[in-house]
């Protein structure tokens, strides 16, 4: 067993009310900090550097860059996506351009998962400039996740585990090697084994 090890932990910085895009309206927030600790038997007892800071809407839990706080409360940005969404669009778009090939049929996969685990409908013309942007630009699908994950909450780091299940079960089955990259995303976005659990018990009809 490690003894020492490091884990991120989230504390709530302070709390007030925000015009929430999501909602379109005054909600309450977190803006919550998270900071790497040196973990002792994976208790957190040093704290190291600070990781990431987000706003998170406590009724919808979407969270958001800390700017969002600066937009007039009597223009909210209807249009402004929350991290999570963000996220779960580059993520299944890094899976898609995994094998150097997008065809067809992938497009209009993760359009349509896209669609049904966003609020926002993204047309396929976006999809298809935004597979582009990140064709110029490709980063290791692990790399993209240490880096975003301390701007997500549980919440959205199970939405983009639930967006890949069912990417991978697209073809009718997940076969181990998938599992094996879901579960690796899994761990890069420090959910814990419980938690990747349930997702795949709730999902268990799509990834079946
Ligand atoms: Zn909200």
């Amino acid at each position: 067993m490690t003894v020492f090890d490091t884990r991120s932990v989230t504390i709530t910085f302070r709390s007030a009310s925000f015009t929430c895009p999501e909602c379109a309206g005054e909600q309450p927030y977190h803006h919550q900090k998270v900071r790497k600790y040196l973990a002792l038997f994976t208790y957190p007892v040093v704290p190291l550097r600070q990781l990431g800071e987000y706003v998170e809407c406590q009724h919808c839990q979407g969270t958001y860059a800390l700017d969002v706080l600066q937009r007039g409360r009597s223009e909210p940005d209807h249009t402004e996506r929350s991290v999570h969404e963000l996220a779960m669009r580059h993520t299944m778009v890094l899976m898609m351009l995994a094998d150097g090939e997008v065809d067809d049929n992938e497009l209009d996969t993760v359009l349509e998962i896209l669609n049904r685990f966003s609020k926002r409908t993204t047309s396929l013309i976006d999809l298809e400039v935004y597979v582009e942007q990140v064709r110029r630009q490709p980063q290791p699908l692990g790399t993209y996740l240490r880096r975003v994950a301390p701007s997500l909450n549980d919440h959205g780091k199970e939405t983009i585990i639930r967006c890949a299940m069912a990417v991978a079960s697209a073809d009718g089955k997940i076969d181990r090697e998938e599992v094996e990259v879901i579960r690796e995303m899994a761990r890069t976005l420090e959910l814990t084994s419980d938690q990747l659990h349930h997702i795949v018990l709730a999902d268990g009809a799509v990834a079946a």
